[in-house]
């Protein structure tokens, strides 16, 4: 096999038995992302010098793989998380040239870790969205099929770890954004409980949703990602300071006696038959596996959409409100006065659906509005969760699809209602704050890969990740790889 398409712990053994160097490795992604990623755009940056100086040290010796198990491997990173000197984005123009002065908590950990970070990948302008088309940079193309989107926002992490243009990387979830590119692009997404990985250093689009989360080629190595940027940091308030399981060990226990919760209200006319098929297909395969499979409802499912799309815009009408041009980013030129220089500075700095989602936030929160829409969608909010709550009394974790269609075609989702409909299998998790993975569970018959969504009660990722694990096991679909790998 080469390099690229091997999972990071395969990449780490090879680095610590010293079959192969870190500068051979970092080179041979570096050199696929030249030749690879102007046809895919999955990259807003690539950091070739620093990626290389630092594989050097490994090699000399400096630095040592046995820190950690992803030091000497090649990570990515959405550029809407702070690296220290780096340019951070968020893929907006308003961020455009933005030098991050610090590093985020999670970056600071995996460098702690040893990792080589070797570029920031591209996202839906701050995180905005379920296809990556609202880049205010570049269009992002899945791996699969390029006529296709890789999904969204994370769009650029999926579809780097998909080409092999990098051993893992790290998404952000506030909506679905982490499990929903996975599942397009056939990889492997994470995303926490809200409060498991710290946010210092990620730049808001929904605080009370927000978490970061690792995208990779399998779920051992989501275990492993997972565990080097968990757990509680005083510079989150809303991290919680809970003890970090061991994830990686929880792995190999079987599925034997588990309980499988099935909500019925994810099995619904209108999603696409193959992904039904193929997600049906995987409850019989984890059924094989020894799980008890159950019945379970969740009664509050179909109001997700509408309270999500209430909750998130005005949470980001709220943080949006630093771009001023003032203290850093784009500032408009010759403007008469101050509130004019704010006006056109936020006019030209973002883009259509982060205007949309300001206007809609401001809408929610006025004075007059506010009960009858924020405070409402608080009160369902509450009553998601506590389906969710009342489920796990049933199950230990619940089976379901990722997203109701595989990857759509570019330009195909031009109305932004038909965008948010598409997230209706993964808002209410992460309205609840409990944590769920996409793994690969099929493929259509237009050889586009389709996600199972393993969803745990809080804190409970070793659940998600042991259930993820044995059905990847037992399938073979995480080792096929997009024909342009080849
Ligand atoms: N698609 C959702 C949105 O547009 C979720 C995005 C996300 O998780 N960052 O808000």
């Amino acid at each position: 096999m080469e390099i690229h398409s091997l999972p990071l712990h395969r990449i780490h053994d090879l680095l610590e038995s010293r079959k192969l160097g870190a500068l051979e490795i970092v080179s041979a992604f570096l050199e696929r992302i030249s030749a690879i990623d102007p046809k895919l755009n999955s990259y807003l940056a690539a950091f070739s010098e620093k990626a290389v100086e630092q594989a050097r040290l490994f090699d000399s010796g400096a630095l040592d793989y046995a820190a950690s198990p992803i030091a000497g491997t090649p990570i990515a990173i959405k550029d809407v998380i702070c690296m220290k000197g780096a340019l951070t984005t968020c893929a907006s123009r308003i961020l455009a040239g933005f030098v991050s002065p610090y590093d985020a908590t999670v970056t600071a950990k995996l460098r702690k870790a040893g990792a080589i970070f070797i570029g920031k990948t591209n996202l839906d302008e701050f995180a905005m969205g379920s296809s990556t088309e609202n880049s205010a940079f570049l269009k992002t193309r899945n791996p699969w099929d390029t006529e296709r989107v890789p999904g969204g926002s994370s769009g650029g992490s999926a579809a780097a770890v998909a080409a092999g243009l990098c051993a893992g990387a790290l998404g952000t979830d506030t909506g679905g954004s982490i499990r929903q590119p996975s599942s397009f692009c056939g990889v492997v997404g994470l995303k926490p409980t809200y409060g498991r990985v710290s946010r210092f250093g990620l730049v808001a689009f929904a605080s009370s949703l927000d978490q970061i989360g690792p995208i990779t080629r399998d779920v051992e190595d989501a275990a492993i990602l997972l565990q080097a940027i968990a757990g509680y940091d005083p510079a989150d308030s809303t991290s919680v300071d809970l003890p970090v399981p061991d994830y990686r060990a929880a792995l190999d226990h079987s599925l034997q006696g588990l309980r499988l919760g099935i909500p019925r209200q994810y099995f619904i006319e209108g999603t696409d038959p193959e992904v039904d098929r193929a997600v049906r297909e995987a409850i019989d395969t984890c059924r094989g596996l020894g799980a008890k499979i159950v019945d379970i409802t969740l009664p509050h499912t179909e109001y997700g959409i509408a309270a999500y799309y209430i909750i998130a815009p005005a949470e980001a009408s709220s943080n949006l409100a630093r771009y001023d041009g003032v203290k850093y980013g784009h500032r408009a030129q010759n403007s008469p006065d101050l509130m004019e220089m704010y006006r056109k500075s936020r006019s030209e700095g973002f883009g259509s659906e982060v205007k949309r989602r300001i206007m809609l936030g401001t809408y929610v929160l006025s004075a007059g509005y506010f009960d009858a829409y924020y405070k409402k969608a608080s009160q369902v909010r509450t009553l998601i969760k506590r389906d969710f709550l009342d489920a796990f009394e049933k199950c230990d974790a619940i089976l379901a699809p990722v997203s109701p269609v595989p990857a759509f075609k570019i330009g195909e989702k031009s109305d932004p209602l038909q965008m948010y409909l598409s997230d209706v299998f993964t808002l209410p998790a992460s309205l609840a704050g409990i944590p769920g993975i996409s793994v690969p569970c099929g493929f259509t018959s237009q050889n586009l890969p389709i996600g199972l969504q393993i969803l745990g009660p809080h804190f409970r990722e070793e659940m998600v990740l042991r259930v993820a694990h044995q059905f990847e096991q037992a399938t073979d679909f995480h080792l096929r790889t997009p024909r342009f790998m080849i």
